[in-house]
């Protein structure tokens, strides 16, 4: 009886997302899930979590190799996000911390997320702002919006959940990565894209550090760049960088989900967070074709991802 309620559970995105949307989430989840990398991890220090992740990653490995061979392209897109992060660090100033979370609270985070050990960088900040929001910045700097902590039932694995998605895109350098795209196929085609590129992710950089909404600053940040070359060169690429921004915000998901789960806490929690996140549509099961995944697509996947989980242990009870 369990086993056909979780066959259901299978079959149920299979209904809602149609047989080639479920294609492509198993794609993600093939591509993307960090499981492989961790799951033979023999202690349970959060730090461990993190090494593991980031060194199974095949498109970040690539890039930081490039990065140490100092290729042409690479260097274009760095140099490009350092222009942003110079404007952004001249508007962080201006940003009012929530002090009274910046002591007890966040070393208490720290310590539940094994951040201190595994990253050098990384600095939480609580900007006081009533939007639910929260962006990772290139340089590690992740703003958490004060209104998070508004959340219906708050507890500290609401925000544990949220940072871990955002320390994704910090550590796998998802703006990077798309810049990097963006340039590369700037240098192929004209060279008036990169300006326009330029220019956007310095506008974003601005929009961010004053605090103009956006669902993910720096994922905003990254697909604005991107969507000056997909304009331009739309008839050779076709939808390409849609995609590829939901395989990033999906990838910062798995690892979010699986980072719940490592830290004993479970992978649900993390969907949980999600969902509180967006009560108001719950009962969307549509995929919006024209740009990322909604949050209700992001939880339908999450809930498949459980499923096909769960389904995998009762078929390998010796696992
Ligand atoms: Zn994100």
């Amino acid at each position: 009886m369990k086993r056909f309620i979780f066959i259901l559970f299978l079959l149920f995105p299979i209904i809602c997302f149609g047989k080639d949307n479920y294609k492509n989430i198993e794609r993600l989840i093939n591509n993307y899930d960090v499981l492989k990398y961790v799951k033979d991890i023999k202690d349970r220090d959060p730090s461990s979590f993190w090494f593991a992740a980031s060194y199974g990653d095949v498109q970040y490995n690539k890039m930081k190799r490039a990065l140490s061979k100092k290729s042409g392209s690479i260097f274009t897109a760095k140099n490009n996000i350092d222009e942003a992060m110079f404007s952004m660090l001249m508007m962080r100033s201006r940003l009012t911390h929530d002090s009274s979370l910046e002591g007890e609270f966040r070393n208490s985070i720290y310590e539940i997320m094994g951040v201190n050990k595994a990253f050098s960088n990384l600095s939480l900040n609580f900007i006081v702002n009533d939007e639910q929001n929260a962006s990772a910045s290139p340089d590690g700097y992740i703003m958490i919006y004060t209104g998070l902590l508004k959340l219906p039932n708050f507890d500290i694995y609401d925000l544990v959940g949220i940072l871990a998605h955002e320390i994704a895109h910090y550590m796998f350098q998802h703006t990077l990565s798309i810049e990097w795209k963006a340039v590369k196929r700037h240098n192929k085609n004209v060279t008036i894209a990169s300006i326009l590129s330029g220019i956007e992710v310095g506008a974003a950089a601005y929009a961010a550090a004053n605090g103009v909404n956006n669902q993910d600053t720096w994922n905003n940040i990254a697909r604005n760049a991107a969507l000056y070359n997909d304009y331009i060169y739309m008839d050779d690429h076709g939808n390409y960088r849609y995609r590829y921004t939901r395989e990033l915000e999906m990838q910062a998901d798995f690892v979010a989900y699986r980072f719940m789960e490592f830290i004993g806490i479970g992978g649900e929690r993390y969907i949980q967070t999600l969902m509180k996140l967006d009560p108001e549509n719950r009962d969307s099961i549509t995929i919006d074709s024209d740009d990322h995944f909604s949050i209700s697509d992001r939880i339908n996947i999450l809930l498949y991802l459980t499923a096909k989980s769960k389904l995998e242990n009762i078929e390998s009870p010796g696992q």
